[in-house]
């Protein structure tokens, strides 16, 4: 079995058999490595038509970030057992699509790497370059493929990996009266994050009263939620975001979110995984990775109403500029 080193693939595979006929199944790219060949699939479901607003999941850009991939698998694995028996599902379906991109970089996750095959970062990988300082390295880089956070060479195509994303959200998600993407990453902290654009400056969003519409609904409909809603600027700004050049090439309302798990809360039970560099980006204990697996459900969820329900909550008028200043204060304390 070619994919014994990336069970998550053959998740994925047995996932796609399983859904069928709801399916729509594409392989955006096909990736090699050691001689072997990885699809990367795109999975849709729901209604086609460009009338109805998306909704699109996409994890494993940074192949070391295994549970983003799993976080989108199981939520996936949950839908379609639902499928078989829940008619809301089904109604819910019929005004919305979805869109799955849940193992974007195999290449990578099959060498245990953040970056793909050719040693880029794909979340560095944009062509679009940040306003104001980037921390050094972490930011992005051009001086080497050998270097973590390479940005690959400039003026270049992008790698593969990053074109099928731009393809598919431009294909499915950009073209609609409302989008949204949820990107599956881990990184080291010890809270779950939202970040929403911007990555490349500080400088805030022209959506941002939808974003902090958007937030106001999760923490009313779920005030025990414990995530950190914030702009990816807050905590670092940098080169090449594939969400900050999607987004500025949106012509409607889309809106790009990034879940980073906090890493830091496996880690601390466990500090023997900081000198295990996959250990240190995922859950390894059997129960950590179910609650991990358990935790982001309700989110995805929401997310699903959230966009089908767009008509309801979007600020229009006098609630967009008050929902605008709010956020102005909550984000950027102006
Ligand atoms: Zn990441």
């Amino acid at each position: 079995m070619p994919e014994k080193n990336l069970p998550e693939l053959i998740t994925l595979k047995r996932l796609i058999d399983e859904g069928g006929k709801h399916l729509e199944v594409g392989t955006s790219c096909t990736v090699a490595m050691d001689g072997r060949q990885f699809p990367v699939y795109t999975i849709a479901l729901g209604n086609p038509s460009p009338d109805v607003p998306a909704l699109g999941f996409f994890g494993g850009i940074h192949g070391l970030e295994r549970i983003g991939t799993q976080v989108v698998l199981s939520f996936m694995e949950s839908l379609l057992a639902r499928l078989r028996w829940d008619s809301t599902l089904h109604q819910q379906l019929e005004s919305m699509r979805l869109v799955f991109m849940p193992l974007v970089n195999p290449g990578g996750m099959w060498q245990a790497t953040r970056c793909n095959p050719q040693g880029v970062d794909l979340m560095r990988n944009a062509p679009l370059s940040a306003v104001e300082k980037v921390p050094f390295m972490l930011g992005g880089q051009t001086f080497s493929h050998h270097l973590p956070w390479y940005r690959g060479v400039q003026g270049a195509p992008m790698e593969p990996e990053a074109e099928a994303v731009c393809e598919v959200v431009t294909r499915e998600l950009l073209p609609r009266q409302f989008s949204m993407a949820l990107d599956c990453h881990s990184g080291f902290g010890l809270r779950d994050r939202i970040w929403f654009p911007h990555a490349h400056t500080a400088t805030p969003i022209p959506h941002l009263a939808d974003i902090g519409a958007l937030e106001q609904l999760f923490s009313q409909s779920y005030p025990n939620h414990n995530y950190v809603f914030e702009p990816q600027s807050r905590q670092y700004r940098t080169h090449g975001d594939l969400w900050d050049y999607l987004y500025l090439n949106a012509g409607k309302v889309f809106l790009p979110l990034t879940l980073e798990m906090g890493s830091w809360l496996w880690v601390k039970k466990n500090p023997r995984q900081i000198f295990d560099r996959i250990a240190i980006f995922n859950p390894t204990a059997r129960h950590r990775l179910q609650r991990v697996l358990r935790r982001h459900l309700i989110l995805f969820d929401f997310l699903m109403r959230a966009a089908n329900s767009h008509g309801r909550w979007l600020p229009e008028g006098m609630a967009r500029t008050i929902q605008h200043r709010r956020a102005l204060t909550q984000w950027y304390h102006t």
